[in-house]
């Protein structure tokens, strides 16, 4: 095949400030934790330290909590007008800033610039902006029900899209009336410190957003903590399950987005070309390290060679290496953690019989690299089929009918998303009713919108990120 040779396109990374080390970010100001350790964040690209980072430990964490109680009292009596010119005011700062909190997300957690660039900080500043609205229209969302808001609200949020996780939590839980402490991911902390940095330069009241950092004892210690009412969660679905148990027990509101499995379903009267992209964009968009994936591909039988042989060829123009590059297509594995649990799923995926596809592509020496990766032969029963990779690799299954697939794709602990490829209404709307997924994309995948919410069902967690929905989750009523 013929090979392109584009020319390096990097991006600059001279005018981001980034400090050598990073203090916690309680009651408005920067301190040193309690603790006096700190962790290395690593950028993945390169496996060069970027920065040190305070590691919380039970007494941060209770500080935190406390700064975020006293907090309360006056802001949630605010008001709702005034609570939104602060998120407007937070949205704004993060637009004009937007080219730094890129280029440190990519350098952070791999990710491709065009992606944090185009997709995760115009989003994040999107979703400030859009719970800002509604601020002061909370009785509007739900009227004659006296929405009030909950009090401090712990939110723990993974390294796949850090500063839009950090969107997604913290947005609508002020816009609410409701104070937080945050903790980001151990390898991608930097955006939510960037942020905190927005924060206190926007005057927001001291302690009404506190952002601490540390391990995944730190987030354990934020749920067992007495004060908050509220725990909101995305990761994984094992971790899920202690943030759970604690809710439980502490009598606290818990909303949790977990994991996913997602059936990507492409019938024979779909559009081939197009539906081409949406595959390569629903599981090799930000390494495969996406919740709503959709990492299991059903092909209607009579057209499997040729989405086949047009997917392979596709995935040979992927670009795979340096993530400040503006034309790479796939960026570093986010930690070496990861690469090992993908590439153990590598080897389970042959051992069970499956047929592995990469193609030859140049990566870098350094740094954690995985090449686009297709599986045929799979079996319904395989693990690769069944669980969760999080990396770039997909699995793929043929049917004949409609009910086939419907079965195949609910066949699943999970049910956050699916995607559907049809020239056909009926087909799309017969597939929506009947597949458990909490978000069904028609004729493209992997798109997202703070209006729309989002979030799962079965093992995928509960409750809704986005919309009007997610209101809800930070909200009592009479
Ligand atoms: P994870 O290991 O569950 O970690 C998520 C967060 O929880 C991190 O901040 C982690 O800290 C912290 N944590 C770890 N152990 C904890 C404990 N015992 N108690 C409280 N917090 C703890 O998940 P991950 O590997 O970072 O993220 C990948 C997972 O997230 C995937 O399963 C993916 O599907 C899911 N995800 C879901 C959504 C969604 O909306 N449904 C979105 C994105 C990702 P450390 O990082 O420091 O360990
Ligand atoms: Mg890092």
């Amino acid at each position: 095949m013929e090979e392109w040779n584009l020319s390096l396109a990097p991006e600059n990374a001279a005018h981001v400030q980034l400090k050598k080390k990073y203090e916690l970010f309680i009651n408005g100001e920067f301190q040193k934790p309690f603790s006096n350790k700190y962790f290395e964040t690593v950028n993945p690209a390169t496996e060069q330290a970027i920065a040190l980072v305070a590691e919380a430990n039970e007494k941060d964490v209770d500080q935190a909590m406390k700064a975020a109680a006293e907090a309360y009292k006056p802001w949630s009596k605010l008001s709702g007008a005034e609570r939104g010119k602060y998120i407007y005011r937070i949205a704004r700062m993060i637009q004009e800033k937007s080219r730094e909190f890129a280029v440190i997300e990519s350098l952070d957690g791999g990710k491709p610039i065009r992606e944090s660039r185009d997709i995760d900080i115009p989003l994040a500043a999107a979703h400030f902006f859009y719970y800002a609205g509604w601020a002061d229209k909370l009785e509007y969302a739900f009227p004659m029900r006296k929405p009030q808001s909950l009090g401090v609200a712990a939110q723990i949020i993974p390294w796949n899209f850090p500063l839009l996780m950090a969107a997604w939590k913290i947005a609508p839980a002020l816009a609410c009336g409701n104070t937080v402490v945050l903790k980001p991911a151990e390898t991608t902390p930097l955006t939510a410190l960037k942020l905190a940095e927005v924060i206190q330069e926007a005057g927001l009241p001291q302690g009404v957003v506190n952002i601490i950092t540390g391990a995944g004892k730190t987030g354990a210690e934020m749920c067992a903590h007495p004060i908050p009412n509220k725990l909101a969660f995305t990761g994984s679905t094992e971790v899920g399950k202690l943030v759970y148990k604690a809710a439980l027990s502490g009598n606290k509101k818990v909303t949790l987005e977990l994991g996913g499995k997602a059936a990507d379903i492409i019938f024979d009267d779909a559009p081939i070309d197009a539906t081409i992209e949406g595959i390569i964009n629903g599981i090799y968009f930000n390494q495969g390290h996406v919740c709503c994936a959709g990492s299991r591909l059903f092909v209607q039988e009579t057209v499997y060679e040729e989405i086949l042989v047009k997917l392979k060829k596709r995935m040979n123009t992927l670009i795979v290496g340096d993530p400040m590059d503006k034309n790479t297509d796939i960026g570093a594995i986010n930690s070496k953690e990861q690469l090992d649990v993908i590439n153990r799923y590598l080897k389970i995926g042959r051992a069970e019989g499956a047929e592995i596809y990469q193609p030859n592509c140049k990566m870098p020496e350094l740094g954690n690299w995985c090449p686009p990766t297709l599986f045929t032969n799979v079996a319904q029963s395989n693990r690769i089929s069944q669980e969760e990779i999080f990396g770039p690799v997909l699995a793929i299954q043929t049917f004949r009918t409609i009910e086939e697939v419907i079965d195949k794709a609910n066949n699943t602990p999970f049910g956050l998303s699916a995607g559907v490829w049809t020239d056909k209404g009926s087909k799309i709307f017969q597939l929506t009713k009947a597949l458990k997924a909490g978000v069904i994309w028609a004729n493209t995948f992997n798109k997202f919108d703070p209006t729309s919410p989002f979030g799962g069902y079965k093992e995928s967690g509960f409750g809704r990120e986005g919309g009007v929905h997610g209101l809800d989750a930070y909200l009592k009523f009479d």
